[in-house]
């Protein structure tokens, strides 16, 4: 027998080029002839390449990231165990008795869904918010298919995120805008104005964009539900009402929730995510299938819904960003409602010392996120908001979302969440204070921020005309 080091001297390895080796079923223009040319990096070369590239990037691990309305809260790393756990690494095609584990923590976390939205049904199949929304007014649509009503508008306040409109126009609908009041909430006289025997649905994200509580709402449900309309509750600002209220309360149809948002999953640059869809009752049997059902003994998928409008996503949806929900939803558990808490006393804490330098164009208690503006900074000092975007960086704070919502010019949405201490807060308002007083001290320096990062301020105006696509080293 050979010794493990002649094995490895090439001389027993595959090799492909060995004229012992029989490859006469391989057509010949296929069989390599010469070395496979792979780069010769030592794995410490690639992982040092990677590391750099990684140092490159701001995420929430190196500093502040207040980017309104997409909650990037702190992702426990345990989550991340917990979704590589080998148990949970099964085919989705596997029958449903060889997957009783994974299928009673997706039953589970839909129990839970259920339980903090007041819904009576919920698919865990949508892979994002806005898949949701989709998945959502698609259900609308069959059901008032299915019981005979001509119905093909879908109301939609202007200061929605830009989804809304995109998937209810996706699922066949017409839009319909409204104005928001001098209160940045629905007009109730623009909503009545536009209603009748077409309209399908409302879509509204509560609180709003705003960063607003829709005080209103109960009169909007009821306004809706005399017109024979649903009502579609866009999630995504769920980080501040978790356990104080629900979407059922509220008087909504259907919901979606950010599970990547609100329940703890890494999400910048697109990466995975979930939009779970819960529904009232008559909507029960229009989702898509397969719902995760319990019959006493065993968990099973349900794939027999009578009005189903299908499936949305292959199998079961992102199965791992089910289970980081469901790990986070169970440590916190009461502690769900302590999370909103937080996320609405950060909110207003910043929003009151920030209002003195920057214009607030709605000055109200928030709940969890607020807008204030570069207005003053750019009619004063010729600084716009995306120069101030720019300055954050070189501040070690991720900029928050600009220029949204869009009725709102020069607009900064800052989201704290409830991660943050007052160490960091206090932090970021210094920052801020220092960067308002640049703008009149210094304000051509604001003009060529960022002066810290890797890569300086692009030059947009041509990055969009003159696109430079090609793949260089
Ligand atoms: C994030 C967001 C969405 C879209 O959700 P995705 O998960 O990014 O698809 C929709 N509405 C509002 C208000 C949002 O903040």
């Amino acid at each position: 027998m050979k010794t493990i080091f002649e094995k490895t001297n090439g001389n027993d390895g595959i090799n492909l080029t060995d004229k012992k080796l029989n490859l006469d079923f391989l057509p010949s223009e296929f069989v390599r002839t010469g070395e496979i040319g792979l780069p010769k990096l030592s794995e410490l070369d690639v992982m040092r390449h990677y590391k750099e590239l990684s140092d490159r990037n701001f995420c929430i691990e190196k500093g502040f990231y207040p980017l309104g309305s997409c909650t990037m809260k702190y992702n426990p790393k345990v989550n991340e165990m917990l979704a590589s756990l080998e148990g949970f690494n099964i085919h989705p095609s596997v029958d449903d008795d060889m997957a009783q584990g994974s299928l009673e923590l997706m039953y589970k976390l839909q129990q839970a869904l259920l339980e903090v939205t007041g819904m009576d049904a919920i698919t865990l199949q949508p892979s994002a918010g806005a898949h949701g929304e989709m998945t959502g007014m698609m259900i609308i649509k069959k059901y008032f298919d299915t019981i005979g009503e001509k119905r093909t508008k879908v109301i939609i306040p202007d200061s929605a995120h830009g989804t809304n409109p995109a998937s209810a126009k996706m699922s066949g609908f017409e839009i319909v805008e409204i104005k928001s009041n001098e209160k940045g909430q629905v007009d109730i006289n623009a909503l009545k104005s536009v209603l009748g025997p077409d309209v399908a649905a409302i879509m509204l994200t509560n609180p709003n964009t705003l960063g607003i509580f829709e005080e209103k709402v109960e009169e909007i449900s009821k306004i809706m539900h005399e017109n024979g309309s649903l009502l579609y509750y866009d999630g995504a600002n769920f980080n501040a009402i978790m356990g104080y209220t629900n979407p059922k309360l509220m008087g909504f149809d259907v919901v979606h929730l950010n599970l990547h948002k609100t329940f703890a999953t890494p999400h910048g640059g697109g990466g995975p995510g979930a939009g779970p869809v819960g529904v009232v009752d008559k909507l029960r049997d229009y989702l898509p299938a397969p719902v995760i059902e319990f019959d006493g003994k065993k968990y099973y998928r349900n794939y027999n819904i009578k009005h189903s409008i299908g499936s949305v996503k292959d199998f079961c949806g992102n199965f791992s960003v089910l289970v980081k929900a469901y790990a986070y939803i169970l440590m916190m558990g009461k502690n769900l409602k302590k999370a909103s808490e937080n996320a609405v006393l950060n909110a207003n804490y910043l929003k009151e010392k920030l209002k003195k330098y920057y214009e607030l164009p709605y000055d109200e208690p928030c709940m969890h996120e607020f807008v204030i503006t570069g207005e003053k900074q750019k009619h004063e000092n010729g600084v716009s908001t995306l120069n101030i975007a720019k300055a954050m960086m070189d501040g070690n704070a991720h900029p928050p979302t600009v220029y949204f919502p869009l009725i709102v010019h020069e607009a900064m949405m800052i989201e704290p969440t409830e991660s943050e201490n007052k160490e960091v807060l206090d932090k970021f308002v210094e920052l801020m204070i220092k960067i308002a007083n640049e703008c009149k001290t210094n304000p051509e320096e604001m003009l060529t921020a960022p002066h810290t990062t890797p890569v300086k301020k692009i030059d947009e105006v041509t990055a969009a005309r003159h696109p430079d696509l090609k793949y260089t080293d």
